[in-house]
């Protein structure tokens, strides 16, 4: 293993020369791709097929560069809210027409392989920063039915190129951990099954060993947050297929990392994983890679909550009980897909000791009580000020009745707004509800949750949080 580190350690070193400057978060849309495929349509190295459109007319291009005998096609984005690595595509774009450094890398691969990029398959699924395409069909089942035009265009690249290696390039939930561990799953691989027996063949054993090389190799750089992907046979997924009809697939998924939400260090992986598997697949380094390595990495687990708060008391009928809450934050996406909100949702009460959270706090000792609300209506949402938020919070309120809610889908401050309609609700801990509660000691307010974020009172308010709101 050693010498091969040496080698693309370089590659992991001097990503920043490389990097696609203009992108620097997960939303971006077609019209930005097209922008940076100009540069790469007039650079002799690449060459540029409109290879047809998506359901909306939204042109997919096949872009193609290195001379070498064995093919590769590499595609991304399939599922429109994936988009890591197809900024990583974009960084390995750069790093080709790039000719100032780490050349002998660059000549390895390019004189032994010919490499097909397809990036983002589904463009209208990205425009709205949705999984399925404009049908609302998840592409990644339409392999045998091929009734979207997305679909059918990566089955006829595949057919046309017939890649020896393919590398299909997903992002799973955040929420998955690597093995029973409380570290993120950051990076999950998958030598996909062919068949239901998940039977073993020359093909699918390369793919293993070339997943096991990148195993190793990334270790150095995400310890223990690496994992297998569920190996489930699914016929209709492309991965699965490809596998079958010869070509030794790779399936990359990028999960979630600590403090990085728009996932710029995981594209920083994807590019240093897609790099490697296409050198140690030039040098044939992979043919000596036991496939005992595979089998070591752990599978995914669900052993994560974004937050777990620990070992709080509850009082309920008199009485008094001590547990653990695990809270889920989803992502909601404003209207046209540029920008989200988060939505939460309480996953678990009770010893959730085998269970872990990107955040956590030990909560012994404080109370725990549903957030209340104030009874002071407000007319719109402009008669808020900080000031005032910050001290319904001290005072253990969690929500506000405002009679012009506006058709607004969450609250830009950290605290919940109920129109007139709802203005009764009650805030439940229950499993399932949304995460609204105030925490105390002695009588005293020191925490409060609202719509999942945890908010320490005596510090400076995050201005990140958004509340919910309920017309
Ligand atoms: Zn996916």
């Amino acid at each position: 293993m050693k010498n091969i580190q040496t080698i693309t350690d370089q590659i992991f070193e001097n990503y920043d020369s490389f990097k696609e400057k203009s992108i620097t978060h997960r939303r971006f849309k077609h019209s930005n791709m097209l922008k940076i495929l100009d540069k790469i349509k007039s650079n002799e190295k690449f060459n540029f097929e409109f290879v047809g459109k998506s359901v909306l007319g939204r042109e997919l291009n096949l872009i193609s560069t290195g001379k070498g005998k064995t093919k590769i096609f590499l595609w991304s984005q399939m599922h429109g809210n994936e988009s890591t690595a197809t900024m990583a595509l974009f960084d390995i774009f750069n790093f080709f027409l790039d000719t100032s450094s780490l050349n002998d890398i660059k000549e390895t691969i390019l004189n032994n392989l010919t490499l097909y990029f397809l990036p983002m398959v589904n463009p209208d699924g990205t425009e709205l920063f949705q999984r399925e395409n404009i049908y609302n069909i998840d592409i990644n089942r339409d392999a045998l039915a091929l009734q979207t035009p997305e679909g059918r265009i990566l089955m006829e690249s595949f057919k046309k190129i017939e890649p020896v290696f393919s590398f299909n390039l997903h992002d799973q939930s955040i929420l998955y951990s690597a093995g029973n561990t409380h570290n993120p799953s950051t990076i999950s691989f998958l030598a996909p099954a062919y068949d239901k027996e998940k039977s073993l063949n020359p093909t699918r054993e390369k793919s293993m060993r070339i997943i096991g090389a990148l195993y190793k190799v990334l270790s150095k750089y995400i310890p223990a947050c690496i994992a297998r992907y569920s190996d489930e046979f699914e016929p209709r997924a492309y991965g699965d297929i490809f596998q079958s009809m010869g070509s030794s697939t790779i399936l990359i998924e990028s999960g979630g990392s600590k403090n990085d939400t728009e996932k710029q260090f995981i594209r920083k992986l994807n590019f240093f994983a897609i790099l490697t598997a296409l050198f140690i697949i030039a040098d044939k380094y992979y043919e000596d890679i036991k496939l005992s390595l595979y089998e070591e990495i752990p599978y995914n687990e669900e052993k994560l909550f974004n937050t777990v708060l620990r070992n709080l008391t509850f009082k309920e009928n008199e009485q008094n009980f001590s547990a653990d809450i695990g809270i889920i934050m989803e992502e909601i996406n404003k209207t046209n897909g540029s920008g989200f909100y988060q939505k939460s949702e309480i996953g678990g009460i009770g010893d959730l000791s085998t269970f872990y959270g990107y955040e956590e706090y030990n909560l012994k000792g404080y109370e725990i009580v549903p957030g209340k609300t104030y009874s002071k209506k407000f007319k719109n949402i402009n008669e808020l000020s900080n000031t005032i938020v910050v001290n319904l919070l001290n005072q253990g309120y969690t929500n506000v009745v405002v009679e012009e809610t506006e058709g607004r889908d969450f609250s830009p401050l950290p605290i919940n707004i109920l129109s007139t309609r709802n203005e009764y609700k009650k805030n439940k801990i229950k499993t399932e509800n949304p995460a609204d509660f105030v925490i105390s000691k002695n009588g005293k307010i020191n925490f409060t949750v609202i719509n999942g974020f945890f908010i320490n009172l005596s510090k400076e308010i995050d201005t990140n949080i958004n509340g919910r709101v309920y017309h």
